[in-house]
């Protein structure tokens, strides 16, 4: 075993590297720059948190937000590694004693936000601490066109010209643009660094998207079939976020909401009755979650479309993290497009004002195109899997046979003729000067007799009544296909009023077709059977595991920590299927490190003792 896999096991507790991070860290102590693309979950820390404690000196780290340093230098101290963070919410008192303790070499690690990296008390400390290497957590931060840009992060590099000796310099981040991985590499000055994309692949997630023709049936049919089960349900907006928490309540689920207009107690509260599983279900907007590593998040479902494939994934990506099987269900409906475009307007009206107009054009365009993506994953009938990693950048096969649609059959539907007639209406109304939705197009095409119809003589159109022979419901599907397409466009200024494009005006006048994928009848069978599921041991003992369980809940109340912080589920599991007795084989336990065996062993051996003792007859 060599020193880095002994690091792994003896602190961390665990047997191996994940493919890429042994890469990472072998190049990093070969004393290479290096640049780690994984998502979140993926276990990026272990990149940097291995060689740092191999380096002679010490690693710094700069990391955005102090949450982030908090839960990583607690759970680093949790496994025995000397750790610290340096952030504005510490006294003077704390300050100047971590800047004493760090001086005097007591860290390996040491946290820090960019903005720190300019003060006087701090580049003192680092002229004259060695060290080894400095680590840019999300990385992406330094990118202007990346999500989140930080002007802050800009000044790293001026910060490693003014040390003695440049360090070696590693970064990480989740988001992968190729645009946002060149300016990392270019801003940070790395030297011919190892860049390792990977990791993208969660095998244990199961990725679907669904076209409910309510929302609020299909989510309350996926909880039932999830009952006591924890997830996060995201929204678009916080009304949409307090309608569904309501909804989910009067139902008698255990559910709780997380927006940025709650007041922070109430947030701070409702995150930890989640947190602490005393409410499983979260129903939130994208304020929720970063910096939570809750590891028994069994389903995230989007209740709306997000802005773009990122938020998308690394939102999916909090379900699964103890390597579980867990779903990630995308709740589809063509009024997404219509409020993520609406989003994104609105922030790009609001943002920062020293942009010029062709940056915020840029901008603007840039995030258009993203949402474009995010309308081909909900609305594709190929592998799920396959579309995220390649818009990631990794490559894939072309199913994965663990997905909704390689799950579904589709068969290919010719609807020229359905798709033509409902052209050539919006067509005839617009010869009229007159726009409206799909609703009022729809009762026309099927010869509905309504009042707007009376109102404007929708009667007397030529194509009033074509379409009598299919629902309603199935020309509004048509026409959203038609909208998903570009065939048609609709104006949100005015309640989504249908409009031709030069591509519709072409089918209509008989130039292509039009052939559409549907889902063939699913056959009902029970999905838990063909999960590909994660080797869960099949020897796990349920009413041990029960109880390790209970000892964990009260061993969590009592030193204030979250249960997965002290050991995860899956650690759970292990522990009741391989039932150790001794110290010894406590820590081939996955999971278990040193640290946590000294603090937390004795009590969960005495447990699994009392158990064997109890069922020996
Ligand atoms: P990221 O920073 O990429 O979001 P983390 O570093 O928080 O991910 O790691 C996610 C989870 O994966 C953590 O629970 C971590 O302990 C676990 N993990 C990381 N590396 C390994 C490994 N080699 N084997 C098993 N579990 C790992
Ligand atoms: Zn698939």
């Amino acid at each position: 075993m060599g020193a880095a896999e002994q690091v792994l096991k003896q602190y961390f507790g665990y047997d191996s590297f994940r493919p890429g991070q042994g890469e990472l860290v072998a190049a990093i102590l070969s004393g290479r720059d290096a640049l780690g693309v994984m998502p979140t979950g993926a276990g990026k820390s272990i990149c940097y948190q291995v060689p740092a404690l191999l380096l002679p000196g010490l690693t710094l780290v700069i990391s955005p937000l102090i949450s982030l340093m908090k839960d990583q230098v607690g759970a680093l101290t949790e496994a025995g590694v000397p750790a610290a963070c340096i952030h504005s919410a510490l006294s003077p008192a704390e300050l100047d004693e971590t800047l004493y303790l760090a001086e005097s070499g007591r860290f390996k690690l040491l946290y820090v936000a960019p903005e720190r990296l300019t003060a006087p008390s701090f580049l003192e400390l680092a002229r004259r601490v060695p060290i080894s290497m400095l680590t840019v957590d999300e990385a992406h931060c330094i990118s202007q066109w990346g999500q989140d840009f930080r002007p802050s992060y800009l000044g790293i590099l001026d910060f490693l010209a003014v040390l003695p000796a440049r360090p070696l310099v590693s970064a990480f981040t989740a988001t992968a643009t190729a645009q946002v991985r060149d300016d990392i590499v270019r801003a940070l000055g790395l030297r011919e660094p190892l860049v390792k994309v990977t990791g993208f692949d969660r095998p244990n997630l199961y990725f679907s998207v669904e076209r409910p023709s309510g929302k609020p049936a299909a989510l309350a049919r996926l909880l039932a079939a999830r009952a006591g089960k924890s997830g996060i349900i995201y929204c678009a907006t916080r009304k949409t976020v307090e309608d569904v928490c309501e909804m989910l309540c009067a139902k008698g689920i255990a559910a709780t909401r997380y927006h940025a207009g709650l007041d922070p107690e109430e947030r701070r509260q409702n995150q930890d009755d989640f947190l602490y599983d005393a409410k499983p279900v979260m129903v939130a907007t994208n304020a929720f979650g970063m910096g939570i590593d809750k590891s028994n998040v069994s389903f995230v479902i989007h209740y709306n479309m997000p802005k773009n494939m990122e938020s998308y994934y690394q939102e999916a990506g909090r379900a699964g993290r103890d390597g579980e099987p867990a779903d990630c269900i995308l709740l589809y409906s063509g009024q997404d497009v219509h409020t993520a475009r609406f989003l994104i307007e609105r922030s790009h009206e609001t943002e920062d004002e020293t942009l010029s107009p062709e940056e915020r054009r840029v901008l603007l365009e840039r995030d258009m195109e993203r949402l474009r993506q995010m309308t081909f994953y909900a609305t594709t009938t190929e592998c799920l899997r396959r579309f995220i990693l390649r818009y990631f950048g990794e490559d894939a096969p072309l199913s994965c046979g663990h997905c909704g649609n390689c799950d579904t059959t589709f068969e290919e539907v010719d609807a020229t003729v359905d798709a033509r007639k409902i052209l050539s209406c919006v067509y005839r109304l617009a010869e009229r000067g007159l726009h409206f939705g799909k609703v009022i197009v729809s009762a026309v095409l099927t010869g509905s007799k309504s009042e707007k119809i009376e109102q404007f003589s929708l009667d007397t159109l030529s194509t009033y009544g074509i379409m009598a022979d299919r629902t309603a419901a199935r020309v509004r599907g048509l026409t959203d296909a038609l909208l998903e397409r570009g065939l048609l466009q609709s104006d949100p200024e005015r309640y989504n009023a249908l409009f031709l494009t030069p591509a519709g005006n072409a089918l209509m006048r008989g130039r292509g077709d039009f052939v559409l994928k549907l889902p063939r009848e699913k056959k009902p069978e029970p999905k838990t059977e063909r999960r590909r599921a994660v080797p869960l041991d099949a020897d796990v003992d349920e009413r041990l595991f029960e109880r390790l369980r209970r000892l964990r809940a009260g061993l969590s109340a009592k030193a204030h920590v979250p249960p997965y912080v002290i050991f995860s589920n899956a650690t759970l599991s292990d522990m009741a299927a391989r039932k150790p007795i001794t110290e010894f084989e406590l820590l081939s336990v996955r999971g278990v490190g040193e640290a946590k065996a000294n603090r937390y062993g004795e009590a969960f051996l005495e447990e699994i003792k009392d158990y064997l003792r109890d069922t020996v007859d």
